[in-house]
């Protein structure tokens, strides 16, 4: 089977009208998806996306565009064969190359095209992408990923022995995903700008509904903080656990003073504090909250696998926050799954936006079936928002994903979607 035709559609949701998806960073975003559709020259197609928050969603489609005559006349045979080697090749043309490496706008559009790809492998396979990969053999595994950069952390055959130890007891964890689902958190009551009550209902329902981890937004105004943590901690108790997520906005010295501040309401984790990019500023971070008993966690703008191995050698998470869109992809995410397991740091993905709970839940279930072997402190994020634009939503029941059974890599949006979402032509946007 052929790719005859790379497609990409640039699909936005004015969220930003009810400030759904408000944090400290990103006051209005607009959710959007580089929408990629590859065509084959049989009746299979591939869907892939990759998330943005609005403007320069049209320049991540262009960038889509730029792959094309790497994409274009590729087989899923050959994709099957090597999809680590694949990867390389599509994450290697040198002159894109000089606009990344490895980084943005160029990384997120590979990553749009190697969902696509996967979803079209699962697809053609039958299978979920989670249980395609959760099958792999080891040896199929360690195809899948590209170890440049990473063997002074982790070489293949390290890979190979720790997936190997992850056979056993593989099988029950399948037939377990299948009757329990994944752990998961929400993060839809506490996006910022929400008014109190509106928090206190959100709180209540997501009580209700058997959430046991309840993810907040801080950052923008200390005291206001201490007022919604407070309202937060009446309404959801102290056996659960609460997590906090700054979106980037702190220095590194401020990031430190503000957490004191808030350890009295006992976070979890504060989620990026500060750059993403800044290692030795984490891992200062990160020591600077272990005497409070709070985790550093971050990664949904980790642009890379080289990052990630940063991060883990330097100490600076004890949770790492893979992202099925900014990572180049499935072959990335799973060779930061790889990392985090060698480094003992439970994986603990970013999700929400626009399909990335859809997509990063098959990553949290291969970790389970086939990497680290447990979910034991370990939950994937959940936010409410724009489930039903997708073929195959995904489902929660009582605080879990329930594993996706239909084919593929759960990124198929309905057609009316794209007619009507479809920026600037659709009729939502005209
Ligand atoms: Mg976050």
């Amino acid at each position: 089977m052929r790719i005859t035709r790379l497609e990409v559609r640039d699909i936005r949701f004015p969220t930003s009208k009810a400030l759904d998806g408000s944090d400290a960073m990103n006051p209005d975003p607009d959710y959007s998806s580089a929408y990629v559709i590859l065509h084959t020259d049989t009746e299979w197609k591939g869907y892939g996306s990759t998330f943005t928050i609005g403007r320069g969603n049209d320049v991540v489609c262009a960038a889509v565009m730029a792959h094309e005559h790497l994409v274009v006349g590729l087989t899923l045979e050959e994709f099957r064969a090597a999809p680590g080697a694949v990867w390389r090749r599509l994450n290697g043309d040198s002159q894109l190359r000089w606009i990344g490496p490895d980084k943005g706008v160029i990384h997120l559009a590979l990553a749009a095209i190697v969902n696509a790809l996967w979803d079209l492998y699962a697809r053609h396979a039958g299978k979920p992408v989670w249980k395609l990969v959760s099958e792999f053999t080891p040896e199929q595994f360690v195809a899948s990923v590209d170890f440049r950069y990473l063997t002074d952390a982790l070489t293949p055959q390290e890979a190979l022995d720790l997936l190997r130890r992850a056979e056993s007891g593989k099988a029950e964890r399948i037939a377990r995903l299948e009757r329990e689902g994944y752990p998961a958190y929400t993060t839809s009551a506490g996006w910022l700008g929400y008014p109190d009550d509106k928090i206190r209902r959100l709180c209540r329902e997501a009580v209700a509904e058997g959430w046991n981890h309840i993810k907040v937004k801080v950052g923008r105004d200390l005291q206001d903080d201490i007022r919604r943590l407070g309202i937060i901690r009446e309404e959801i108790g102290w056996d659960r656990k609460l997590m906090v997520d700054a979106n980037q906005v702190w220095d590194v010295p401020q990031a430190i003073e503000w957490m004191q501040s808030l350890a009295p309401f006992k976070p979890w984790w504060i989620e990026e504090p500060t750059s993403p990019d800044d290692v030795l500023g984490h891992a200062a971070i990160a020591r600077a909250m272990e005497p409070l008993g709070i985790g550093v966690a971050t990664g949904e703008h980790g642009m890379n696998r080289i990052l990630f191995k940063q991060l883990l050698q330097a100490r600076a998470i004890s949770f790492c926050q893979i992202d099925s869109c900014r990572l180049g992809g499935v072959n990335e995410n799973l060779a930061v799954l790889l990392l985090a397991a060698k480094y003992g740091v439970p994986v603990c993905p970013h999700a929400g936006g626009v399909g990335l709970c859809e997509f990063v839940q098959h990553m949290s279930m291969i970790d389970f079936t086939s990497v680290s072997g447990s979910w034991d402190g370990r939950v994937c994020e959940f936010v409410d928002h724009l489930h039903e634009h997708f073929t195959d939503p995904c489902r929660i029941r009582a605080g879990r994903y329930l594993a996706p059974e239909k084919a593929g890599y759960s990124t198929e949006m309905h057609v009316e979607t794209l007619a009507r979402y479809e920026f600037p032509g659709g009729t939502e946007w005209r």
